[in-house]
């Protein structure tokens, strides 16, 4: 391909309302373009990288015996309604009112399709003998998302591989698991990505039901606990935490004294007024579970874990209360509840790290009343201790004796057993060898394709562009003769391009009469994995110059091998991403 017959639009300036390095570099480098907030248009390079992951993805997919099709992104809203996911998308589901000769038909721009796969397994399987089957896609998904931003990383509209396993037993839905599993670490490391499969909330499965595939990352919205020493990981609604050890010098209890906090209410506002430390606070929540109210105390600086409380509790549904609930149980107004002389006799549940308390803060249950030197033990006794709270930096590892450390990541792919809730609410039946009907069994799973690139650019940049993988790169190779009014420099980059298009090798020829400064600070900024010189001075000695992208310094070969060489490099290269992974880790230290 020609520079000059395909349109790639570089910036030199950092586009306006661009946060994020792989937002402002996507643009900058001409990969993308803003249509408006959270809608993108893929310009002729970064279509070209997007094609790349997608078909890493395919390729996978088929290796690991899922079976592709494509389901439409409209679908009748009354599946969704048949499964409660009308309801819990709210706002993000978005809904399209169709008129249709006499009748108004409200239909749904998919945000996913558990709903649509499910319908038609129910309709066109109904024996064992038709199953295991794991069907795909990769098709684009809406969701009108609260905030899109970050470019790509987070669209109102995107490219996502959406996998679906259907099995008649346990057994066969982990193994459908396990297969996906494999498909997508195989994917992610092609792909050239650095990232940790984590541990997630399960949902009715329970156990190891759930992993979200996470790429650290400053910029990322997602939030990981990690132990480096181990290798435990998990996301922050799962994370578990080690034993709590008491603090080494717990303060000498003092008697428990009444302290007016008028308009005083959070955490942050007491502390303030009484110079108290929120550590030394406890907050106390009050939550309804399976339509019960309990009491839930959290140390003042950290935050309580709704799935963690619901687990403990054994229920089946857990919610902050309500404020006339809040009001009726400690018998003052939202914000001044505290285990001592809670109004009702409600259960009081407590995280482990108030066990240790002897100096704490905590509401009165009276308006505008604290209470300030509460000491565990000896002026309340909660029910039960037990893990209630999200992990926090410098937490002790629940595998080993180090320590977890928080980091935030971009979430680009979800693997998760679903049981049979979407085969029980839309009658996706099997029947077994003994002919009863059995609800299948179902698990799903997730890529966001756009968000392989953006979350790769987040990652893999320096201060000139983006580092591209060949795996990724819009194109391989970038040919540059330095001087275009020197016919011997364009007659050879003109065949050089030509020999490597003929073997196979993806490559552009900046045929653009600009300054040779211009030609190389547009192929650092996309980030072409290797860039060929062709220059006068070269020539004289029979050379060409080339340079790997993430590599500091260039090389020179003689001409007439050049082709050969550079098409054998960028084949081995794109097969086992090397050199690139091995510039990764330098760079990593
Ligand atoms: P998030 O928590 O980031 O909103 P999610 O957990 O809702 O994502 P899933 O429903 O698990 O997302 O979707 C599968 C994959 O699709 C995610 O792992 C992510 O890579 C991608 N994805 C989800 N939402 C978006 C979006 N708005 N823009 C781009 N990619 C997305
Ligand atoms: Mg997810």
């Amino acid at each position: 391909m020609l520079w000059s017959k395909t349109f790639i639009p570089t910036l030199k300036e950092t586009p306006e309302g661009a946060e994020v390095p792989s937002h402002v570099l996507m643009v900058r480098a001409g990969l993308i373009n803003q249509v408006m907030a959270g809608a993108y248009t893929y310009l002729p390079l970064g279509l070209r990288a997007l094609k790349k992951a997608e078909r890493i993805v395919r390729q996978e997919m088929d290796a690991a015996g899922a079976v592709e099709l494509l389901m439409p992104s409209l679908s009748p809203i009354t599946l969704w309604e048949q499964t409660g996911r009308k309801e819990a998308f709210g706002d993000v589901l978005i809904q399209v009112a169709l008129k249709r000769q006499n009748r108004k038909v409200t239909a749904v721009l998919g945000p996913t399709h558990e709903e649509i796969v499910t319908d038609l397994v129910a309709h066109q399987i109904s024996s064992y003998r038709q199953l295991p089957i794991t069907l795909y896609q990769i098709s684009t998904k809406f969701r009108n998302e609260e905030r899109p931003r970050f470019g790509v990383l987070r669209t109102s509209e995107f490219l996502m591989k959406d996998a679906y396993s259907f099995d008649v037993s346990l057994q066969g839905l982990n193994r459908s698991y396990q297969a996906m599993y494999g498909a997508y670490c195989r994917i992610f490391d092609r792909c050239g990505l650095n990232y940790i499969p984590v541990e997630a909330e399960s949902g009715p499965i329970g156990g190891d039901a759930s992993h979200e595939f996470m790429v650290p990352a400053g910029n990322g919205e997602d939030k990981i606990a990690h132990c480096r020493a181990c290798g435990y990981a998990a996301n922050l609604e799962r994370a578990e935490i080690g034993a709590r050890a008491p603090e080494d010098h717990l303060p000498e209890p003092e008697p428990v004294e009444r302290v007016p906090t008028p308009g005083s209410s959070t955490i942050e506002q007491v502390s303030k007024l009484l110079g108290c430390r929120p550590r030394d606070m406890i907050k106390t929540l009050i939550y309804v579970a399976d339509g019960k109210p309990v009491a839930v105390l959290i140390r003042g600086d950290r935050e309580a874990n709704e799935n963690k409380i619901r687990r403990a509790l054994g229920a089946k549904e857990v919610a902050l209360a309500e404020p006339a609930v809040i009001e009726q149980v400690t018998g003052a107004p939202v914000g001044f509840a505290g285990p001592v002389g809670l109004k009702q006799p409600i259960p009081v549940w407590a995280d482990y790290d108030v066990q240790y308390m002897t100096r704490a803060v905590t509401g009165a249950n009276e308006a505008d009343l604290h209470l300030r030197g509460v000491s565990v033990g000896r002026d309340f006794r909660p029910d039960r201790f037990a893990d209630l709270r999200c992990a926090a930096d410098g937490d002790p590892c629940p595998r080993c004796s180090a320590i977890l450390r928080l980091r935030p990541c971009i979430e680009v792919g979800h693997v998760f057993k679903l049981g049979t809730k979407y085969s029980v609410a839309l009658s996706a039946n099997y029947a077994g060898e003994d002919e009863t009907l059995h609800p299948i069994i179902m698990g799903c799973y997730g890529i966001g394709v756009n968000r392989i690139l953006a979350a790769l650019i987040e990652t893999t940049h320096d201060e000139n562009g983006i580092l591209w993988p060949v795996s990724l790169a819009p194109y391989e190779v970038v040919v540059v003769p330095v001087n275009a009014a020197h016919p011997e420099s364009v007659t050879v980059a003109q065949s050089l391009h030509d020999e490597l298009g003929r073997a196979g090798v993806d490559v552009l020829l900046d045929d653009r009469d600009v300054r040779a400064g211009v030609k190389f600070k547009d192929a650092d900024l996309i980030g072409f994995p290797l860039r060929v010189v062709v220059g006068e001075r070269g020539l004289q000695k029979g050379e060409v110059e080339i340079k790997w992208r993430w590599e500091a310094s260039a090389e020179r070969i003689p001409v007439q091998d050049a082709a050969t060489r550079i098409a054998q490099w960028i084949t081995e290269e794109r097969e086992t991403g090397s050199r690139f992974r091995a510039s990764r880790a330098d760079a990593e230290g």
